[in-house]
């Protein structure tokens, strides 16, 4: 399984869906070689490429709300 689709963090096409667990329970995610970050955890590699692909480009931090004047 070769790089599903460009980091969203480093913009690196150095990834692979690694997996992990044993026996029934193996799970997959996609992790980004270049830069470390993991991509979520899914039942199966191709729901793990889906996941990475769709994952938002960054994570939210705080609470999202935009100082406003009230
Ligand atoms: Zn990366």
């Amino acid at each position: 399984m070769s790089a599903s689709d460009a980091c969203p963090f480093c913009r690196s096409l150095d990834n692979s869906v690694q997996r992990f667990g044993s026996g029934k329970m193996q799970m997959f995610h996609v992790n980004c070689h270049n830069c470390g970050a993991d991509g979520p955890i899914a039942d199966s590699s191709a729901e793990a490429e889906r996941l990475w692909k769709t994952r938002p480009p960054e994570p939210k931090r705080g609470n999202g709300h935009p100082q406003s004047k009230n």
